[in-house]
């Protein structure tokens, strides 16, 4: 419980003397025992249809407890990882513990994202396949989200990477749209299922006309395509309704559900019922 309270300021450990590269230096270092020491945990946020609030699907989400630095958020571990490689063990046990926890949550799919880095790694697909398989789970269940940085940098190489991953039957998501450079014709190219709205354009929806016409066009897009569109970081009732009237068709954000160790979504799933429709919690309020 306190795990979930302590969710969205994970970033306690800014002293203002450890800034920049040395800063960096350390926790790249610290990361490396992370895994040994059981410092890393996965924690999942629910993802729910707009029309009945019925959970869909569940977003997996890094957390590092660092024994030295307390909780650190990926926002700053996650480029670090990158740069020291050890994002290839991060992702192989998040998708692992993925595996595990799925077990107890049939019907359900999982999003798990994917660091660029980790698919320009040539084994990449192979082993998500082979821990996959060792839990006894079908790629169908995953959707690997991806963002549209890495598609822009070396189309060509990740055309065919995300065409072998869907061949595979991993479901492909692209997170964060919108922030990137990819243009409408780009993204044709590319044989996604899902498309994320960042938050950012959802943090705007209601007062800035601009950010309204931006996320129809997003839906509008996303409909023509036939690829199901969800926006990310729903906070308000407001926004929600916002949404519902644009027809968006899936959301996710702390007003539905904010992200919750894996026994906290058994227990949510199992309080919701059959329908898992989102009754109770903030956003029961008559919609
Ligand atoms: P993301 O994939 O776009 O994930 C959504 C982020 O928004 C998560 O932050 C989530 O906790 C947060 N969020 C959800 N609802 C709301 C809301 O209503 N308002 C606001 N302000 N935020 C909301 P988190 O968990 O801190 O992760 C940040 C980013 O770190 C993720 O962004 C993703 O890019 C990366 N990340 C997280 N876990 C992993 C992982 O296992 N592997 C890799 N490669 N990257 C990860
Ligand atoms: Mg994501
Ligand atoms: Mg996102
Ligand atoms: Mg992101």
């Amino acid at each position: 419980q306190a795990k979930n309270s302590a969710e969205r300021e994970a970033v306690p450990y800014h002293s203002g003397l450890e800034t920049g590269a040395l800063h960096k230096k350390r926790l790249g270092f610290a990361l490396r025992t992370a895994i040994d020491e059981k410092s890393l945990s996965v924690v999942y946020q629910p993802i729910v249809r707009a029309s009945d609030l019925a959970v869909v699907s569940l977003e997996a989400l890094v957390r590092w407890n660092s024994k030295e630095f307390g909780p650190v958020s990926p926002a700053d571990f996650i480029p670090v990882a990158e740069e020291t490689g050890f994002i290839h063990d991060i992702g192989r046990f998040v998708f692992q513990q993925a595996c595990e926890d799925m077990a107890n949550w049939p019907g359900l799919k999982i999003s798990v994202n994917v660091s660029p880095a980790q698919l320009r790694d040539p084994n990449f697909a192979n082993d998500l396949a082979a821990i996959a398989r060792r839990n006894g789970v079908v790629p169908n269940r995953f959707k690997l989200e991806l963002t549209e940085g890495l598609l822009v940098r070396n189309p060509t190489i990740a055309k065919r990477k995300l065409a072998r991953l869907k061949s595979m039957g991993f479901g492909l998501s692209l997170d964060d749209f919108g922030t990137g450079f990819s243009s409408i014709g780009y993204l044709r190219q590319f044989p996604f299922d899902w498309l994320k709205i960042d938050k950012s354009f959802i943090s705007e929806l209601g007062t800035n006309p601009t950010a309204n016409a931006l996320i129809q066009s997003m839906i509008a897009l996303g409909d023509a395509m036939d690829i199901a569109v969800v926006a990310e970081g729903i906070e308000t009732a407001e926004q929600l309704k916002l949404l519902r009237l644009l027809q968006c068709e899936f959301v996710q954000g702390y007003h539905l559900a904010k992200p919750m160790a894996a026994a906290d979504i058994t227990a949510l799933l199992a309080r919701l019922g059959e329908g898992r429709r989102m009754f109770s919690g903030p956003s029961d309020s008559g919609y």
